[in-house]
């Protein structure tokens, strides 16, 4: 059944407990995660969960000398499975992280369509059910041809919710459960989980890594940091952002860039104080050369501008968004960054597996990084339950994450795709060079991509 009941229940499926098994491999004993951003205490939580109780030592090893990224402030509704299977409540991590309900994703100046100028990227719920059904039909229906209504803000709820700016948390006794994601200080929630997974077992250190030993078959089996000191571990996971020090640096996985469908390499950050209202939704709004993120976070907004170095200067881009945040004058600083845009083709490699920036990254259109994190952790720890560590299982587990990867990539094209700015070179080429990346899947896929969307298998 194509209908969000089957969304709800497998997000729940996902979230819920690992059964305890004592019958782990038993050459798995040490895990050393370097890297403690995001990925790193979100991957430290979900293998503590799993594996601390069964003998394995998990240790977060993290450089005092690099920070953290410092950007990521959406989710999608998976976040909330995350929590969940790890019997953390809303009111334990929500207030300390600055977070809010996130209802879905306002698109604005995407579409220069009479109609559609601002649409809402709603997150189905178990409510929607009677009319999600219903939706999908139409949009197929639409594709073919016929003038039926098709605007999704007719047919979910979290629309209605987004546009009152109301939380989607119904009464006690609602019978459905209305579904969404959040927004949060990315600081502060790496904060929130760091505190956390030492509750919970993890071990911490801090020193810098310098290199990775291999043994005699490329595994890695230590690495070696400033501080003098030679940490070994039967898995090494890589946490280490966007320089990808084990994945990338030590055992040379290829990289597959994603450059030629998505062009946007670079943001910028800027906060700007909360209004009086605090808002439900993201807002994503069409820039000349990208797009520009708005963030209610309960302290304070956060802002940034996604966009390509081929089309604009960093300069450029920043005179755009000051302009936009009217911030001109002022001095409050902006902090640039640059993007990666692609995955690896071996997430896990040989005794290394990668998350986060290290595995790859797509641009935050759909705010879909953590996803990423949460299901290649939780897959990793799947084939360790089952024992299972062999060539073929890390060939079944690199086809998985990357067909993640590949969905989330033709899903975030889709939006560049279909939009009908035509202003500026860069919204040009974003239609022109698209066209052959999707000439298979577009349009006849659009609806199987939506479907799959909403039932959370194309993220
Ligand atoms: C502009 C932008 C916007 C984004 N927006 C979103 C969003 O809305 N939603 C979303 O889900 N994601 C978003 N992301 C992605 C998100 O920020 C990351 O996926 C997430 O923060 C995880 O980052 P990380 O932990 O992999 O890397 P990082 O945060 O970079 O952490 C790297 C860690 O590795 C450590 N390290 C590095 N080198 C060494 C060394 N030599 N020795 C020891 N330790 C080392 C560092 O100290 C640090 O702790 C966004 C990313 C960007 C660039």
């Amino acid at each position: 059944m194509d209908t969000a009941t089957l969304f709800n229940r497998s997000a729940a499926e996902s979230s819920r407990k690992t059964p305890v098994d004592h019958s782990l491999p038993a050459p798995v004993r040490r895990i050393v995660v370097v890297g403690g951003g995001t990925a790193g205490w979100m991957t430290a939580l979900i293998f503590a969960r799993a594996l601390i109780e069964r003998g394995v030592e998990i240790t977060v090893v993290e450089s005092p000398n690099v920070g953290i990224i410092g950007v990521g402030e959406g989710s999608t509704p998976w976040l909330r499975g995350f929590f969940d299977s790890l019997d953390i409540e809303e009111a334990e991590w929500m207030p300390p992280c600055h977070a809010t309900y996130k209802c879905g994703i306002t698109f604005d100046g995407w579409s220069t369509k009479p109609g559609f100028e601002r649409y809402f990227h709603p997150f189905a719920s178990m409510l929607d059910n009677l009319t999600m059904t219903q939706f999908v039909h139409n949009v197929d229906a639409r594709v073919q041809g016929a003038d039926v209504p098709a605007h999704p803000d007719r047919f979910f709820i979290a629309t209605r919710l987004a546009r009152g700016h109301l939380a989607p948390k119904p009464a006690e006794n609602f019978p459905f459960d209305i579904w969404h994601g959040y927004h949060f200080d990315s600081v502060l929630l790496g904060q929130f989980l760091h505190r956390k997974a030492l509750q919970r077992g993890v071990r911490y250190k801090t020193a810098h890594v310098t290199h990775a030993n291999l043994d005699e078959r490329g595994a890695i089996a230590s690495v070696g940091t400033r501080e003098g000191e030679t940490i070994a571990a039967d898995i090494f996971v890589d946490c280490s952002g966007f320089a990808g020090l084990l994945i990338d640096q030590a055992l040379h996985t290829p990289f597959v860039s994603f450059a030629e469908n998505l062009f946007n390499d670079a943001a910028i950050a800027i906060p700007t104080p909360l209004g009086a209202e605090l808002p439900s939704e993201t807002v994503s709004t069409a820039m000349r050369h990208g797009w520009a993120w708005k963030i209610p976070l309960t302290e304070r907004y956060g802002n940034g501008y996604v966009y390509s170095t081929q089309s604009c200067s960093p300069d450029q881009a920043e005179q755009e968004l000051r302009e936009r945040l009217g911030l001109l004058d002022s001095d409050t600083p902006a902090r640039h960054l640059k993007m990666k845009v692609g995955r690896v083709t071996r997430h896990w490699n040989q005794n290394c597996l990668a998350v986060g920036l290290s595995q790859g990254f797509i641009e935050p259109l759909e705010a879909t990084a953590l996803l990423f994190i949460q299901q290649t952790a939780s897959a990793f720890v799947e084939f360790l339950e089952r024992g299972d560590l062999g060539e073929t299982a890390h060939e079944q587990f690199n086809v998985r994450v990357n067909e993640h990867f590949e969905g989330t990539r033709d899903y975030i094209v889709t939006h560049y795709k279909t939009n009908s700015r035509s202003d500026t070179e860069y919204w040009r080429a974003c239609v022109g060079v698209t066209i052959l990346a999707l000439a298979l899947a577009f349009p006849a896929g659009i609806v199987g991509t939506l479907r799959r969307w909403w039932r959370g298998e194309a993220q």
